[in-house]
């Protein structure tokens, strides 16, 4: 077994996640003392702005050391405007931990997060968390794991009183019970009596046994041989069919518990090094070859020297440096070794290399294959970018780019006077390369410099960090939703080049066709890509150029297909290809007779009973349509859509609708006509 594990915290905002992070921190010696949340003192939320509000922004990395195995853990934030920081993680993760509150049930962000982790097939176990809170009901936490995460709950032990001040549980394999007294304090529970199961607790632990025991023997022949011969086997024999169920998503464990007082916080551990991977078994990862930029899938052998690592994340540091997180695939990295920045092939000196323990560093001699861990340089020196892959001179492939999110919603803003005006585009230029999903842009009409993102959040953050961290005074206008145009119908388009001097010909031909709902834009190819990578580059920046770029004419939501290319006479220059790229386009989009359209959410609204009537008449007047809604205890889950410029300043409309009790999360779903 690997003594390795990267594994990452996901859920909706709230659940838990970053005191679970704290308490496993504390249980593995990294923090003399819990923090809190509450108090602002959680070691994973160390930027000032999560400290004030009490919720994670950015993804944090944090070291610990269980049974001898080493735990990277990455903490994400739950709140819709951050998806990127959660798509970025699941790049560098080997496993996760999905937290979910008991009393609460399946939360909407929980359910689009684990749909993102499992399209990555990312191995996870589950933290039934606030069991101190009354309102749990563990049947119906497993039929909506079902039902709305479609994957087999599989307990790996039984509550058997929760709420009131105390927990007590089952643990199947070790045929332990578990007891903690006062479990609803702040911090801290007194913990940990353990004794044999009376036989109530002896009945649920053995139809509980039955079903680990079936899941166990479909993933491990001999031990289902075992058991058929009668043996009674220890709880180290179902580790390794349990394992591959987990690898192979057909369960999610579960363990039961309070991070707030840490009480089954050692059983969730035990989990971790027990049931999820290490590095080694991380699968082929998708890359493109330099050369001729086809994706491909690498898988990189134990015993590869050649160092390869991707970088997933960069932000500023105290005293002015700048981190960039990388995850080594392959080899080593070591300090002053020099690589390449792929796939820009920039040569690139490492500097110092450090652990990462939240908002500090550790230094650290090398990191090793399988490992997380941070480059960090003065701000005046180059910072490798999120995306890119580090590797020596030799190595053909990069690691595919991270897929950010297109802004949705935009404010102007302008400094207070000219030096404020150029120090203020320096800073959110720098910060739209730490967050890619953040964009700053000029608005053509108006000569206005805009900062776009995923929601107003995401902004006022933005904002906040200019303001304090580096003193810049602005102004603001009001928050936009991003117009933009979309494509009712598919048309063709040919586009044609001829070089002036040389002669020679590019023609592109191209199919443009709307994508139902999309935000952005695809480029597939129906025969080859141009054989060299300067051409395809070229080709693919005139597609997207034709779409316009950055304004409220953009098109969004479509796919093109490259259907013929034809280069005949000279060897032609990159910029025929973008020029014949950009004509066909133009004229397909001409073909197509695109109309203006408004960035439209999926809204997800819990409200209790007796406010149900006042924010679904509120929605209606913000031309919502409802999708439905159900009961959860007291509570309404109401779904809907709606526009996203009828939805500015929604949560605090949504606060004095509810008196401050109702909570929404949104994400965008796409363009539709305005
Ligand atoms: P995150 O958004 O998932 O990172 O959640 P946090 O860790 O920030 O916790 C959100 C809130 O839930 C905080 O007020 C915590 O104190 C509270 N909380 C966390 N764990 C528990 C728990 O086990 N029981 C109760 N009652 N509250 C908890
Ligand atoms: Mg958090």
């Amino acid at each position: 077994m690997s003594a390795l594990r990267n594994i990452g915290i996901l859920a909706h905002i709230d659940a838990g996640k970053t005191t679970l992070t704290e308490q496993l921190l504390s249980l593995t010696g990294v923090v003399r003392r819990a923090g809190s949340v509450d108090e602002g003192t959680a070691t994973t939320d160390w930027l000032v702005q999560e400290q004030q509000r009490g919720i994670t922004i950015g993804s944090a990395a944090i070291a610990c050391r269980y049974r001898d195995v080493d735990i990277t853990i990455v903490d994400t934030p739950g709140h819709v405007d951050f998806t990127i920081e959660v798509e970025r993680s699941l790049r560098v993760l080997d496993g996760a931990v999905v937290v979910l509150s008991g009393p609460d049930g399946v939360q909407a962000q929980t359910e689009t997060v684990w749909h993102q982790a499992s399209r990555r097939s990312l191995p996870m176990v589950g933290f039934v968390n606030k069991l101190d809170r009354e309102g749990f009901d563990d049947e119906r936490l497993q039929a909506e794991i079902r039902d709305r995460l479609g994957i087999e709950p599989l307990p790996l032990q039984v509550p058997l009183e929760h709420g009131d001040g105390r927990l007590r549980i089952v643990d199947v394999l070790s045929e332990r019970e578990l007891v903690w007294e006062e479990t609803g304090r702040k911090s801290g529970a007194r913990a940990g009596l353990e004794g044999r199961p009376d036989e109530e607790g002896e009945l649920h632990r053995q139809l509980a046994l039955e079903r680990i025991v079936d899941m166990a023997t479909r993933f491990d022949d001999e031990l289902a041989e075992q058991i058929l011969l009668g043996a009674t086997p220890s709880t180290a024999a179902f580790l390794p069919g349990l394992r591959r169920a987990v690898e192979a998503g057909e369960c999610l464990p579960l363990v039961y518990g309070v991070a707030r007082t840490g009480a089954g916080l050692a059983r969730l551990a035990d989990a971790i090094v027990d049931l999820l991977p290490g590095p080694e078994a991380a699968g082929a990862q998708r890359m493109f070859e330099l050369e001729t930029g086809a994706l491909g899938r690498v898988s990189f052998a134990p015993d590869d020297e050649r160092s390869v690592a991707f970088v997933f994340k960069t932000e500023p540091r105290r005293g002015g440096q700048r981190l960039a997180y990388a995850r080594v695939f392959s080899g080593r990295l070591e300090r002053d070794m020099r690589l390449l920045r792929l796939p820009g092939r920039e040569s690139y000196r490492i500097g110092r290399i450090v652990r990462v323990m939240g908002g500090s560093e550790e230094p650290v001699d090398w990191l090793e294959a399988g490992e997380i861990g941070g480059l960090l340089h003065r701000s005046d020196e180059p910072l490798p970018r999120t995306g890119e892959t580090l590797a020596g001179s030799d190595y053909g492939w990069s690691f595919e780019r991270i897929d950010a999110p297109r802004p949705v919603i935009a404010v102007a803003i302008e400094g207070e006077d000219s030096e404020d005006d150029a120090k203020m585009r320096a800073v959110l230029q720098l910060a739209t390369h730490d967050d890619p999903s953040l964009s700053l842009q000029s608005d053509r009409g108006t000569g206005q410099t805009l900062l776009a993102g995923m929601g107003e959040l995401h902004l006022e953050l933005a904002f906040e960090r200019l303001r304090e961290e580096h003193g810049v005074r602005f102004r603001t206008g009001p928050p936009r939703a991003r117009l933009r145009r979309i494509v009712r119908t598919a048309a063709e388009g040919v586009g044609t080049d001829i070089g002036e001097m040389t002669g020679a010909r590019v023609e592109v031909g191209i199919g443009l066709s709307p994508i139902a709902r999309g935000l952005g834009e695809v480029v597939r190819y129906q025969g080859q890509p141009p054989r060299r990578r300067e051409w395809r580059e070229a080709l693919e920046a005139g597609l997207i150029e034709g779409l316009g770029v950055g304004g409220s004419d953009q098109i969004v939501g479509v796919e093109i297909t490259v259907t013929d290319l034809v280069v005949a006479g000279a060897e032609p220059a990159p910029v025929a290809f973008r020029n014949a790229a950009l004509r066909a386009v133009s004229v397909a989009v001409d073909g197509a007779g695109a109309v203006a359209a408004e960035p439209w959410m999926v809204l997800n609204v819990v409200v209790p009973d007796e406010h149900v009537g006042r924010v679904a008449g509120d929605l209606a007047r913000r031309r919502a349509r409802i999708r439905g809604s159900e009961s959860r205890g007291a509570q309404q889950v109401i779904a809907a859509e709606a526009p996203l410029a009828e939805l500015i300043g929604y949560a605090t409309a949504l606060r004095s609708l509810t008196a401050g009790r109702g909570v929404f999360t949104m994400e965008p779903a796409g363009y539709e006509p305005a």
